[in-house]
């Protein structure tokens, strides 16, 4: 039988994004895939303690290796808001939250707009063991207006050094160069050793 994991996200877009990486391997499961588990309360004040807060919690819960991730946008002229708090930015929808974060960069030169969406992923196994935490960044710009139709969030105002918005990438582009993506990438050789029995700590 295949080793399991349990990759804690319902977002199905993330969940096929780990499957292609650990390929035949492992077996990923979903929090779908299993009975229903309390819901921890992410109240950490970084990514990582987020990230690790989830991944315990669920690997105590259901006694199986544990991936979880949180992400944000950090902006340097708001001192790295909205950082943890990006997905309660602001009342309502995804545009409501960008469209405020332009509304508080009025005024800021192009300069002073820089930007990183980042994600920290963690590996848990059940007990209190070590955990391996991996952080992703993805550097870039807020722009002025919103520009492309892909993704969610954040992305039709994220402005990559090559001018294009992230919202203007293709699914395969962004996970190339998206800070889930890097985090992913550096989680890999962690998931595999887990595979062969190895520590996931360090
Ligand atoms: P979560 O970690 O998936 O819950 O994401 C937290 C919030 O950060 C999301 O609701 C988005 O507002 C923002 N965010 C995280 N990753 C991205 C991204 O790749 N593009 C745009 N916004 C993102």
């Amino acid at each position: 039988m295949k080793p399991r994991l349990l990759f804690a996200t319902t977002n199905a877009g993330k969940l096929r994004e780990l499957r292609g990486l650990v390929g035949d391997a492992v077996e990923v499961l979903a929090l779908s895939d299993l009975p229903p588990v309390p819901e921890p309360v992410e109240d950490g004040d970084t990514f990582e303690r987020n990230a690790e807060l989830k991944a315990r919690a669920y690997a105590d819960a259901t006694g199986l290796p544990a991936l979880a991730d949180d992400s944000g946008l950090c902006v340097d002229a708001l001192g790295g808001r909205p950082g943890v708090h990006s997905a309660r930015y602001a009342e309502g929808s995804d545009q409501a939250r960008y469209e405020k974060l332009l509304r508080e960069l009025s005024g800021v030169p192009d300069e002073k707009r820089t930007a990183a969406f980042v994600c920290a992923l963690c590996l848990a196994l059940p007990g209190r063991g070590a955990a391996r935490i991996e952080v992703g960044r993805c550097e870039g710009r807020i722009g002025h207006e919103p520009r492309g139709s892909h993704g969610f969030g954040y992305d039709p105002v994220f402005l990559l050094p090559g001018g294009r918005t992230m919202a203007e990438l293709t699914k395969e582009e962004k996970a190339g160069l998206s800070h889930r993506g890097f985090a992913f990438q550096k989680m890999k050789p962690h998931l595999l050793a887990l595979v062969n029995g190895q520590p996931v700590g360090g």
